[in-house]
């Protein structure tokens, strides 16, 4: 089955980290019998430039066929004084409200190479990996409880299909001994996980979570939570690890159709410099490949590949530490140089 990906590089190091993810896409297609068509198009700043609009048509028609979307950052300073609707974020926010892409994979993951990079005690951090799964729609903070069922249904069904692809442990973070619509949250989420009897949930009050977080961070896999909370735990998370341009997301729709991002922006202090970190881009390929495209064998190989390069101490300038750094393309090479030694 050829699988169609889109690629949205964008601005800024966009380009830069994008390439190297292509050459890894590259290699699974030569050596792993990968079968994928890739098609690229323009978005934010590049999409004004090209089409006078952040969302060219053709953009957002390529990524309604495609089976998943790769995309690296947009924005930077040349595009801030042009009007709210031209603005290169607004190509984002407009390309995920029209594919429906509702639910929102924050991973954190530290690899126990870069545990130094966090502000927390090696022992606490070293090896965390948890997924935080955030409702991305709104809706249930400001509506009335009734009606918002079905988005929590939806949302929390998303959590424990990812929990069966993980380790089958989900928490679901509420308020709902305050908010009436936290109740019907935990209402909702505990009748969907008879539909999962593998899968063991737990319940944890938000503030509780943000505490247990930062104290014990491992004692989590996947966290389901509501659009504010997930905004909120999904950036303490992602700060315990304490590399921007290691950490990969993913925004899914309905039918697990995603799109696949770093969590970093266009970082526009470092364009055309050889300094921008890809490997959060390529982890979101693996992502791509785990979560839409069901390739969970390649996806595994990406992020053993990505473990092998941290072991045999290449590191892009942002995790070195000052000590010595490699370039982004040269990065991308010893990731793809890694996978081909696991074929
Ligand atoms: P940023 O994430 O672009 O950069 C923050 C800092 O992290 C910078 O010092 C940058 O050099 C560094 N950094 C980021 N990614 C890196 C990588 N892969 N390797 C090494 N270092 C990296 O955030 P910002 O500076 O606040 O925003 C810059 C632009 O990006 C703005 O226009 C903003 O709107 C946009 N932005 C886009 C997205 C997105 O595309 N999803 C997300 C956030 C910000």
């Amino acid at each position: 089955m050829t699988h169609k990906i889109a690629v949205l590089a964008g601005d800024g190091i966009g380009p830069e980290i994008v390439d190297e993810g292509l050459k890894v896409v590259k290699c699974l297609q030569a050596d792993f019998g990968f079968d994928a068509e890739i098609e690229a198009a323009a978005i934010g700043g590049a999409g004004y430039d090209l089409a006078g609009d952040p969302l060219p048509e053709q953009t957002l028609a390529l990524c309604r066929q495609a089976d998943a979307i790769l995309f690296g950052a947009i924005g930077g300073p040349q595009y801030d004084d042009l009007e709210r609707e031209l603005r290169p974020e607004k190509g984002l926010l407009r390309l995920r409200s029209s594919l429906s892409l509702f639910s929102n994979l924050r991973p954190a993951m530290l690899y126990p190479q870069l545990a130094d990079a966090s502000s927390l005690k090696n022992e606490l951090v070293a090896g965390l990996d948890i997924m935080i799964v955030r409702e991305l729609t709104g809706g249930i903070y400001f509506g009335q409880p009734r009606g918002i069922r079905h988005e929590i249904e939806r949302i929390a069904r998303s959590a424990f299909d990812i929990s069966m692809l993980r380790n089958r442990k989900l928490c679901s973070v509420d308020k709902a001994n305050v908010l009436e619509a936290s109740e019907l949250w935990r209402e909702v989420v505990t009748r969907v996980a008879a539909e999962y009897p593998e899968v063991e949930l737990s319940h944890m009050y938000v503030d509780n979570a943000s505490m247990q977080l930062v104290r014990a961070p491992k004692q989590f896999d996947v966290i389901v939570t509501s659009n504010m909370f997930g905004d909120i735990l999904s950036d303490t998370a992602a700060m315990l690890t304490g590399s921007i341009g290691m950490l990969p997301s993913a925004s899914l729709d309905a039918d697990g159709k995603g799109m696949y991002e770093p969590i970093h922006g266009s970082a526009p202090d470092i364009v055309g410099k050889g300094l921008a970190n890809p490997l959060a881009t390529i982890l979101s390929l693996a992502m791509m490949l785990r979560y839409s495209l069901r390739q969970a064998e390649l996806a595994g190989m990406i992020d053993t590949a990505v473990g092998n390069v941290l072991n045999q101490g290449f590191r892009t300038a942002d995790i070195a530490g000052g000590a010595h750094s490699v370039s982004t393309a040269e990065m991308g090479d010893a990731v793809v140089a890694a996978l081909r030694e696991l074929g």
